[in-house]
């Protein structure tokens, strides 16, 4: 009998919930390309296949996190999103979060195009509950903490919860230009961004690692860090590692046109993407981190 609840005891518990208690796990095939934990393909005894994040026992946060932004994005019945099948404490020593395997497949012609009116559809979903910016909760960017304090406007949540955490975490990389920047930046955001009609679920880490082709030649989304924004910042941050194609961009504006300037916008909210790589990464990202500073702040 299936389990309400998504919080397991064990990642036994979550199979034998779902797929009968005589399940067992035949095979593990462990997958590379995440940053942060460790990946795999489970193949159980009926010849069913299953995706398994799994990390240390304090890394639950983590995944309660990653799996309430890929049910919300499920909720708006827009974008392909993996279906969630559980998270959970392993008595075994490991957090984890289960979920459906999405079998690679080559793009099928219309991928982009899909995606990109699939993105767009997402965006002007309707807001559930308080349309404020920001989430129910703080989550994470890779590995880092997230903050999505509420606030009515998009520009001082952008402000508070996106750039200056960031700055803050940064500033031992910086010098007294970098930080007078950074503060003539915070105390004149309005100036260069402009506030959206309303709050849209954004994906939040929609780069094209976070995209993969799969049943049906579509593109599905993994690993997202959702929260309330404004929808040009997932779109800023398609254009920061590149891969996405021209078929994405053109269907994603018929489905929702960006407002002019977005192309004098995008590198600021690619400021946030940037601060958050340098502080996970390190120094090679400051010279980045720096011309944004110059050119918005200089
Ligand atoms: P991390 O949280 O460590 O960054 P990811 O979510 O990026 O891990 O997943 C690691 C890799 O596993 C990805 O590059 C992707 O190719 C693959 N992957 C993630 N989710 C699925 C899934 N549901 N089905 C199939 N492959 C997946």
């Amino acid at each position: 009998m299936r389990q309400s609840g998504i919080t397991h005891n064990s990642l036994y518990d979550v199979i034998w919930n779902l797929f009968g208690t005589e399940r067992r796990i035949t095979k593990r095939r462990y997958v590379s390309g995440g940053d942060i934990n460790e990946a795999c393909v489970l193949v159980l005894d009926d010849g069913r296949r299953l995706f398994l994040k799994s990390n240390s026992i304090r890394a639950f946060d983590n995944f309660s996190a990653e799996a309430e932004g890929l049910a919300a994005m499920r909720e708006t019945g827009t974008v392909q999103v993996p279906e969630l099948l559980g998270i959970g404490k392993d008595p075994e020593g490991f957090s984890f979060l289960l979920m459906e395997y999405i079998e690679a497949e080559r793009a099928s012609g219309k991928y982009w195009e899909e995606l990109g009116r699939n993105l767009a559809c997402m965006h002007k979903a309707p807001v559930t509950g308080k349309a404020s910016f920001g989430w129910k909760r703080d989550n994470y960017i890779g590995a880092r903490r997230q903050i999505n304090a509420g606030h009515d406007s998009w520009i001082s949540f952008f402000r508070d919860c996106r750039l200056a955490p960031q700055f803050g975490d940064a500033d031992r990389y910086f010098d007294t230009t970098d930080r007078k920047r950074a503060e003539h930046l915070l105390s004149h955001l309005d100036r260069f961004l402009i506030e959206p009609e309303r709050p849209s679920l954004v994906h939040g880490d929609l780069w094209s690692g976070n995209v993969i082709a799969g049943k049906g030649g579509k593109a599905w989304l993994i690993d997202p860090a959702v929260y309330y924004g404004h929808p040009e910042a997932d779109l800023a941050m398609t254009e920061l590692f590149g891969g996405f194609a021209g078929a994405f961009y053109a269907a994603y504006q018929e489905e929702n046109p960006l407002e002019a300037g977005y192309k004098d916008r995008r590198d600021l909210y690619n400021l946030y993407q940037l601060l958050n790589h340098l502080n996970m990464f390190g120094a090679s990202y400051l010279s980045s981190v720096q011309q944004i500073l110059k050119r918005y702040a200089g």
